[in-house]
């Protein structure tokens, strides 16, 4: 009986691993082909300000393929970073949110600024800022509609030639920040050498908060430390309004999460800052 379970045991287990190469190699095989078949779209979540206005958005990478359905950024992304194809996902990320700014913007729609994912194999290619700002002005974006989210791996390698680079984006007027800080391998003395301007803490300690908690303690130090440093704070993956009060206790400047809004497409963005522009305008009229 105990030999039966253990190779029942044995069999569902190489099952699972057989599965999860398979899908390894669909994805390796079949991503090459998502930007032509047109299976990319981008999504964006809303950034939220102390007064709860839209400060920004972040856009997200989705992969809708034809039998597999959506497939996660979580799962394609590492496996792009491995063989290189990260580098041509990046350049369409970047196209196309330069494309939804445009379009908003020819909608008489005043586009928020947009925060882009950069992973470190592109952040660290040669030439990244200069090729990013030149698609920018191809496509007649200011860079100030432009954030990147980089991620402590991107900062590991050569300090000199990563500040080099951020300084270029930044005199440009291009924003940078630190993403799901706090689970990288870093120190924190590079924070001090270069020109970022939001710290987003990673979504496990937001998870993790609750009275007397140690992730408190965490969250807190890290929000004084970003002030100290003249850095926004974010603070991602908020669920509960719990956290968002605590947060908002412990001077959060932005909030990113489901309490507020899911990621959503280009249009139900568009109608979301339309209602909100409207309504500002009517406040203000109310109040006038
Ligand atoms: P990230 O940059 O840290 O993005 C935040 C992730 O948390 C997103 O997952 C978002 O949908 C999710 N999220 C937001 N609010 C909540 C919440 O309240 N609860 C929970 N449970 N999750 C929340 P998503 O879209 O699946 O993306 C996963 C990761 O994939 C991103 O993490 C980012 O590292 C990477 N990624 C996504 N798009 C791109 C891209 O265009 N380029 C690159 N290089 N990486 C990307
Ligand atoms: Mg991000
Ligand atoms: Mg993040
Ligand atoms: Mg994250």
């Amino acid at each position: 009986q105990a030999k039966e379970n253990g190779r029942d045991g044995c069999v569902l287990y190489s099952k699972e691993m057989d599965k999860q190469a398979e899908k390894h190699l669909l994805i390796r095989t079949e991503l090459n082909h998502a930007i032509a078949r047109e299976q990319l779209s981008l999504v964006y979540q809303p950034l939220i300000a102390r007064d709860g206005s839209v400060a920004s958005v972040e856009a997200l990478l989705r992969w809708n393929h034809p039998h597999h359905g959506m497939i996660s950024p979580a799962e394609f992304i590492p496996i792009a970073e491995g063989s290189g194809l990260i580098l041509e996902l990046g350049r369409w990320v970047l196209l196309e949110a330069c494309r939804f700014i445009r379009t908003m913007e020819m909608q008489g729609i005043e586009p928020p600024m947009v925060s882009i994912n950069v992973s470190a194999r592109q952040f660290n290619q040669l030439e990244f800022a200069q090729k990013l700002l030149a698609v920018l002005k191809g496509q007649n974006v200011a860079p100030n509609k432009i954030e990147l989210e980089l991620t402590e791996y991107a900062l590991l390698t050569d300090i000199a030639q990563v500040r080099h680079s951020m300084c270029l984006l930044r005199e440009a007027g291009i924003s940078i920040a630190v993403d799901d800080f706090g689970t990288g391998y870093s120190s924190l003395s590079y924070l001090k050498g270069l020109p970022l301007n939001r710290l987003k803490l990673d979504a496990s300690f937001i998870r993790d908060m609750a009275d007397g908690d140690a992730s408190t303690a965490i969250v807190k130090s890290v929000i004084d430390m970003a002030h100290g440093l003249d850095l926004k704070f974010v603070a991602e993956g908020v669920e509960i309004q719990s956290q968002f009060e605590q947060l908002l206790d412990l001077q959060c400047d932005l909030f990113q999460g489901y309490l507020f809004h899911r990621p959503m497409n280009g249009e139900a963005l568009k109608a979301l800052l339309l209602t909100n522009c409207s309504k500002t305008k009517k406040e203000v009229s109310a109040t006038s």
